[in-house]
């Protein structure tokens, strides 16, 4: 792939750049004064010292040149100079990207309103400003993330779409379609090596400015006040972007935005076998909008996860935080997406209005106690005041204030102890800039104080993100099959792990055996998927260690290892004996090859083995 165009060019900086690389080399292991000593000695011109992005630009330029003869171990070089090493230790690259600003169905009280972002998203969070910087164009967010991170030395082939914002499923189809259809065609183009200029040429969108005048910030982040001469001082986040909306270049705009299920499956069919392929694509959306229609919509967009919001399992602090649904909606919403085979990413709040620490530990309580939720994956946000929540009223008159540091600490401890081994805790306290935070906690690192708070305690972190086995080496023989099960809303799961003696995951996969008699159909029509009749489902296999690139073998990384096919062949005896005709798979769209190569047919909207 050629050197694409990047404002640092490592030809002007070769001899500079050949000292700093061959020093780094010679170095057995590298302490970052070292590091900061050998950049001092080898400045780039007056201006500073080189960026480790840098080096990595000039590692490859020079790597192409054949100059780095001097070099003797070249992979651990290249591993020196990389940065942010933890971003794809889970084995595969994330990229988060954001919707347009769009009406949300949810009046919820803690949720902001910044009307330069989709719902409940500050314009001055890192994902937010390059959401912006790009229109929130889906092809130009996709883009260059991949290519960042491909700048700074990681693996693009497998990656993982986050699709953040609003509420997804409000988005009219049209725009859906579009959005994904972008992301899959960004993933393509980039994964073919097509340049930037290319891509400028094919971004219309690009030319559309969302940001609205005036841009005093005071001004646009009360949006309850006058920001326009036409909108009452009243008018909510909606009526904003709904007004917004109207305008004639959002019009033009919103034409460009659409695209069909055909123009989308072409663009899948491509990314199968592209360099870069999506191994999972993620949707973030309410209760209230899942339906039997609305899962077979978002798999067939190609969707293996939805980011859902919980919030909490009680009535009543969902009826005083303005929520719109019930606990009933999320108990539905659970039993559709899991009778479907997707991986539920909850979000859960602490610290609501309504509650305390005491009634929040009883709440979090039934998230794994009671088989009609049981998350794969939990988000947990303690709510923090941002002045544009309609909060903020609350907070005034007295109604509601935030935990003390201590309550905090203590609720928070106590979510982990008691996230169970499947799950995986993604994150605690969302990552708002201090600035944004009228009152509450802005100690974004409070995860790791309780953690160090619970190793005082001799408690122990069972969750998936505590055991993950990073970058270790291990084999086959260290290693154990453990099993866990679990009863769900619609029949059993098993979690099957492969662990190391001090129980780090080293992979697992997620099998649900739905319950085949009929008298269990409950409140839907089961199975509403008719090629999922009689079957057992794998809803994910994961296994960890460095991102390592699509057919490289030469490596004892736990990817390897040929675990993913043990796990495979464990779950087809277990779902045989549970006397299954056959077991699907939710693949991705870029992991249909793999399973394809493990013998797996291709069905409708899943892959399956008869059994
Ligand atoms: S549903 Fe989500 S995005 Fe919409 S108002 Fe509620 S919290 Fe905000």
């Amino acid at each position: 792939m050629p050197i694409k165009n990047y404002s640092f060019n490592p030809e002007n900086y070769k001899s500079e750049l050949l000292k700093i690389l061959v020093e780094i080399d010679s170095e057995k292991t590298l302490s970052e004064q070292k590091f900061q000593q050998i950049l001092t000695k080898h400045p780039k011109d007056d201006k500073g010292v080189f960026s480790k992005n840098n080096l990595v630009i000039g590692y490859k330029y020079l790597e192409s040149k054949g100059d780095l003869a001097e070099v003797k171990s070249k992979l651990e070089l290249l591993k020196k100079i990389q940065i942010k090493p933890v971003r794809t230790q889970s084995g595969v690259t994330p990229v988060t990207i954001l919707t347009k600003p769009f009406p949300c169905p949810g009046q919820c009280i803690f949720c902001p309103n910044d009307i330069r972002m989709p719902k409940s998203y500050l314009s001055d969070e890192p994902g937010a400003q390059r959401a912006e910087r790009n229109n929130f164009d889906p092809y130009l967010q996709t883009y260059d993330r991949l290519q960042a991170l491909k700048n700074i030395g990681h693996n693009t082939d497998k990656v993982e779409i986050i699709i953040l914002g609003g509420t997804w499923s409000d988005y009219k189809e049209n725009y859906q379609i579009w959005f994904v259809k972008r992301c899959f065609q960004a993933m393509n183009d980039f994964g073919d090596g097509l340049e930037k200029d290319y891509l400028n040429l094919n971004s219309k969108l690009s030319k559309i400015n969302y940001r609205e005048e005036p841009k005093n910030t005071e001004v646009i982040r009360n949006t309850r006040s006058s920001i326009l001469p036409e909108i009452k001082p009243s008018q909510t986040y909606n009526q904003i972007i709904a007004h917004q909306n109207l305008s004639e270049e959002k019009r033009e705009s919103a034409k460009l935005e659409s695209a069909t299920w055909e123009e989308l499956f072409l663009e899948q069919r491509r990314n199968e076998t592209n360099n870069s392929r999506c191994v999972g694509l993620v949707i973030e959306t309410r209760p209230d909008n899942i339906s039997p229609q609305e899962v077979i919509r978002i798999r067939k967009l190609g969707c293996t996860k939805t980011q859902i919001g919980f919030q909490s399992l009680d009535d009543k602090v969902l009826e005083l935080n303005h929520r719109g649904h019930n606990v009933k909606a999320t108990r539905d919403a659970v039993e559709l997406l899991r009778w479907a085979g997707f991986k539920i990413h909850a979000h859960w709040m602490a610290n609501l209005y309504g509650s305390s620490p005491k009634e929040d530990l009883e709440d979090f309580n039934k998230l794994f106690s009671d088989p009609d939720f049981c998350p794969d994956e939990l988000k947990v946000y303690p709510c923090s005041l941002i002045e544009t929540a309609e909060l903020m009223d609350y907070y005034k008159a007295g109604l509601w204030k935030p935990f003390s540091q201590e309550e905090l600490l203590m609720v928070i401890i106590e979510v982990i102890k008691n996230t169970p081994e499947y799950c995986r805790l993604t994150r605690i306290i969302r990552d708002i800039p201090g600035t944004d935070i009228v009152v509450g906690n802005k100690t974004t690192n409070f995860r790791q104080l309780a953690e160090i708070q619970m190793d005082k305690m001799g408690i122990i972190r069972k969750d998936i993100r505590s055991r993950e086995i990073k970058n270790q080496v291990v084999t086959m023989d260290e290693l154990e099959l453990k099993i866990m099960k679990y009863p769900s809303s619609i029949g059993e799961e098993q979690f099957l792990q492969y662990v190391t003696k001090d129980n780090k995951i080293v992979g697992f996969l997620r099998l649900s055996l739905p319950k085949l008699e009929k008298e269990k159909v409950q409140k839907f029509d089961h199975p509403f998927i008719s090629e999922l009749s009689n079957s057992a489902m794998i809803r994910e296999i994961h296994v960890y260690g460095l991102a390592a690139n699509i057919g490289e073998k030469n490596t004892q990384k736990s990817q390897h290892l040929g675990l993913g096919e043990s796990l495979i062949k464990k779950a087809k005896e277990i779902a045989k004996e549970y006397s299954y005709q056959r077991i699907s798979v939710i693949s991705a769209i870029g992991t249909k090859e793999y399973y394809r190569k493990k013998g797996f047919n291709d069905g409708e909207m899943y892959q399956y083995l008869e059994l």
